[in-house]
């Protein structure tokens, strides 16, 4: 059997004759950067999530980037996020000439630790950064405390959370500002790379639709530094389509994450040789009344002792597997400037060195599920 991590083509097969059709009607207008179909975007997913307003831009990268830009954010400046994410979250904070100062992961959750945030608070924090991993928000409520009480911006990196929900909030809504990516692997992706900011606050979604195109307003007029961070006609109109059928898929990755969990705990490797993902609504009845929350599921990670023995064994069986992420943050070479080493951020590198994401896209069978359990089975009870 094969079961590859993701299959897109599974997806595009169910809703072809639709996505074919958005896709030419852009084509017969020939309108091809922003317009209709960016606003349409732009207003479903802000509605989606529960925000005032949305921006399309040209990625989930330069929507961090465009939010952090769009208050001014630079030099001398201090932004507190996780070392635990992809690239782009700290990447977005460096690029402006800010400090990215890391705070060590929750090893059950692997979202930014609350708890350790305020310690690092100096005079010149500006921003927290919180990434919602795997599709599971973040604590938000001690983070909006703590940015309260030391009046700081929180920008929400919702790449992989869209649709996801903190005690009936969803991802993106919370914060000052959120960040979605449409990049294809993502719950719901383009045909290409594209991305959006939500807000609530108007003032702040106008600035954002100037800063996206070079901060001209009006044309020809630069107001700001921005620069070309616009969203794709085809983009949004691709992901217009798919926005239908995004709860749908939620769903189903949600039925397979409980699956999964089944499969391991039937097979009597859950809590032992395999440590689940946390789960609030199936796994932990205490903490699932005291947080309502929503896990859409971009990924289901485990944590296993030989990770790398593990992943080698599944390759050969056919069963398509990632590490999201090898290395953290605060130990990549170009952030050497920072100063850190191994060590700093334990839970964050004993994270990156046991966990490994399995298939869990909507489309994923019984059959598939069951062969990827047997497989690690195999491998860890052998
Ligand atoms: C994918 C991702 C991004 C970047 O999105 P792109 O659209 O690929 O630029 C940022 N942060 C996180 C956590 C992501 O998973």
């Amino acid at each position: 059997m094969n079961v590859p991590l993701l299959d897109l083509n599974a997806q595009y097969r169910s809703i072809k004759p639709e996505v074919d059709a958005a896709v030419q009607q852009v084509f017969e207008t020939q309108r091809f950067i922003l317009g209709p179909e960016v606003v349409a975007c732009e207003e479903a997913i802000a509605a989606y999530s529960q925000a005032a307003h949305g921006c399309g831009v040209s990625s989930g990268s330069d929507a961090l980037l465009i939010a952090l830009m769009n208050e001014g954010i630079g030099a001398g400046d201090e932004v507190i996020t996780t070392p635990y994410t992809f690239f782009a979250t700290a990447g977005a904070i460096a690029r402006t000439g800010a400090k990215p100062v890391f705070v060590d992961i929750d090893p059950e959750t692997y979202n930014l630790c609350a708890d350790h945030v305020e310690a690092k608070v100096t005079d010149r924090t500006k921003a927290i950064m919180v990434v919602h991993l795997y599709g599971l928000m973040a604590d938000m409520d001690p983070i909006m405390a703590v940015a309260k009480k030391h009046r700081l911006l929180v920008i929400e990196d919702a790449a992989q959370a869209i649709g996801s929900e903190y005690k009936g909030r969803r991802a993106g809504s919370i914060g000052d500002y959120g960040c979605f990516s449409f990049f294809p692997s993502k719950n719901l992706g383009g045909a290409g790379d594209g991305g959006m900011v939500v807000t609530q606050d108007a003032a702040r979604a106008e600035k954002l639709k100037t800063m996206r195109n070079h901060g001209m307003k009006p044309k020809y007029y630069n107001k700001y530094i921005g620069g070309n961070f616009r969203l794709d006609a085809l983009q949004a109109a691709v992901v217009n389509v798919k926005l239908k059928y995004l709860d749908d898929w939620s769903r189903a990755r949600q039925s397979n994450a409980l699956r999964y969990n089944r499969l391991f705990s039937e097979a009597g490797m859950a809590g032992g040789a395999v440590t689940l993902p946390w789960f609030p609504a199936s796994t932990d009845a205490e903490r699932a009344g005291a947080c309502t929350c929503r896990h859409i599921f971009n990924q289901y990670v485990i944590r296993v002792k030989d990770r790398d023995g593990l992943r080698e064994h599944l390759k050969e069986a056919g069963v398509g597997t990632e590490i999201y992420y090898p290395v953290p943050l605060h130990v990549q070479e170009c952030f050497a400037y920072l100063g850190h080493k191994e060590g700093d951020f334990p839970e964050s590198e004993r994270a990156a060195a046991e966990t490994v994401a399995l298939p869990i896209y909507p489309e994923l069978t019984d059959e598939q599920a069951e062969y990827v359990v047997e497989s690690i089975g195999a491998y860890c009870q052998r």
